[in-house]
């Protein structure tokens, strides 16, 4: 005879894996603990996962693959373009850097295929990198081929 519980929160009836509890409202209080907490939750996130990869390393690094770095790079990703978002560089600006150059890469001579939009261009490089505190602006930007920005890093 499974125990049910009843939700005095959210009135919701039933029980988790037999234990009795409301799913939904643990996480919400979870979450508003960490929130109120934000220095004590992130102890507590690293001191968990320091333990879960002492105790379970194969297991620590299939969740490292499958989720912590998808997520790495997401925020990678979201970190360019809000910088790229800054920039003053239009559409015409990436037009005319690709013509002065003679639409070909300034690195090596090759013809790069472009795509000309500000906020996600495509086959240019910032000669002053993010990194280095370069900006997001025509000054700064220059034609450049896919293996010239892979190798450029
Ligand atoms: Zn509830
Ligand atoms: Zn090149």
């Amino acid at each position: 005879m499974p125990t049910y519980f009843e939700c005095k929160k959210c009135g919701w009836s039933g029980n988790v894996n037999g234990r009795p509890r409301c799913l939904a409202c643990y996480r919400r209080r979870v979450r508003e603990w960490r929130s109120r907490n934000p220095d004590k939750a992130r102890e507590q996130r690293s001191r968990y996962d320091k333990k879960f990869r002492e105790e379970r390393p194969e297991e620590y690094r299939a969740k490292r693959r499958k989720y912590y770095l998808p997520q790495t790079a997401k925020r990678a990703r979201q970190r360019r373009v809000e910088w790229l978002k800054q920039g003053t560089v239009t559409n015409h600006d990436l037009i005319e850097i690709f013509e002065l150059y003679s639409k070909r890469c300034v690195y090596c001579g090759v013809d790069v295929n472009p795509r000309f939009t500000p906020n996600d261009p495509r086959g240019f490089d910032h000669v002053k990198s993010r990194a280095q505190g370069g900006k997001h602006e025509r000054e700064n930007i220059v034609p450049c081929c896919r293996r010239c920005n892979e190798l450029k890093g």
